[in-house]
């Protein structure tokens, strides 16, 4: 039994909301970095997040997928829309690497521009672009509370830990761990983070993340939450499998009272 404790949680749609900055980002990168002639990009995009891109939302695991759903978004010709994309989030990952071939682009280079998006949007106006995100208080409030046990808390987000970080100091919350998507998968940091700590919970919005940490045998006995409050696809909520628990904001608190 290890005597230090740790409370692991996902970034993107469990501590804070980020839909406005995932659009604006994406849309940043698609105009000034992707140089496709197949899409157009007017300015009144960025007042609105599209309503099909917020429906894409619970497909992306990585951030260079968004790049791929607003290059079809803003496609001149056949573009993604809410009448067709049932049939895109189908085939969601064969889709996704149909359209990089096709365009011969890689993931990795789509990652650098959503990057190079959120840093220029960071040293033009770092207010702005922090004030995108929307903080779930009750995920910031049980971290503090979960302090005073002396249990601490640890990042993992398939975001570059620069720009979690940056969020996190922004909401004046400071776990002792972050970890982005330069320290490989969610399960190899679990797994290694489990060798350290009693590891208390995972809360995390992606139901697939939460079945991998269940079928790996050093993280399955790591107790899994899915946030209901989190980028969920319609059927995520029915019958969870491994005994991953649906988790909503109110019983947050529970997790730590018995
Ligand atoms: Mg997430």
């Amino acid at each position: 039994m290890h005597s230090k404790k740790l409370f692991l949680f996902d970034f993107d749609g469990v501590i804070v909301d980020g839909m406005n900055e995932y659009w604006n980002s994406a849309l940043l990168a698609c105009e000034k970095y992707l140089n496709s002639p197949e899409i157009f990009i007017d300015h009144n995009l960025y007042k609105q997040v599209s309503n099909t891109f917020i429906e894409m939302r619970p497909w992306v695991k990585y951030g260079w997928e968004m790049l791929i759903i607003v290059h079809e978004i803003t496609k001149r010709e056949n573009s993604l829309n809410n009448n067709n994309k049932i049939n895109f989030q189908n085939k969601y990952h064969q889709n996704c690497e149909e359209i990089l071939l096709k365009n011969s682009w890689i993931s990795e280079d789509l990652q650098k521009c959503l990057d190079k998006s959120r840093k220029n949007q960071i040293d033009q106006d770092f207010d702005s672009w922090v004030n995108l995100h929307k903080p779930f208080y009750e995920v910031i409030n049980f971290i503090e509370r979960i302090k005073k046990d002396k249990i601490k808390s640890g990042i993992i987000t398939t975001k570059g830990k620069l720009f979690a970080e940056k969020i996190l100091e922004k909401l004046n919350i400071f776990p002792e761990l972050v970890f982005g998507y330069e320290s490989g998968t969610k399960v190899e940091i679990a797994s290694k983070l489990s060798n350290e700590y009693e590891i208390m919970g995972f809360i995390e919005d992606r139901k697939k993340t939460l079945v991998d940490i269940k079928q790996n045998n050093y993280t399955k006995h790591i107790p899994c939450y899915l946030a209901d409050w989190g980028y969920l696809k319609k059927n995520d909520r029915n019958k969870l499998p491994y005994e991953i628990k649906l988790l909503k904001l109110k019983d947050l608190e529970q997790l730590v009272a018995i």
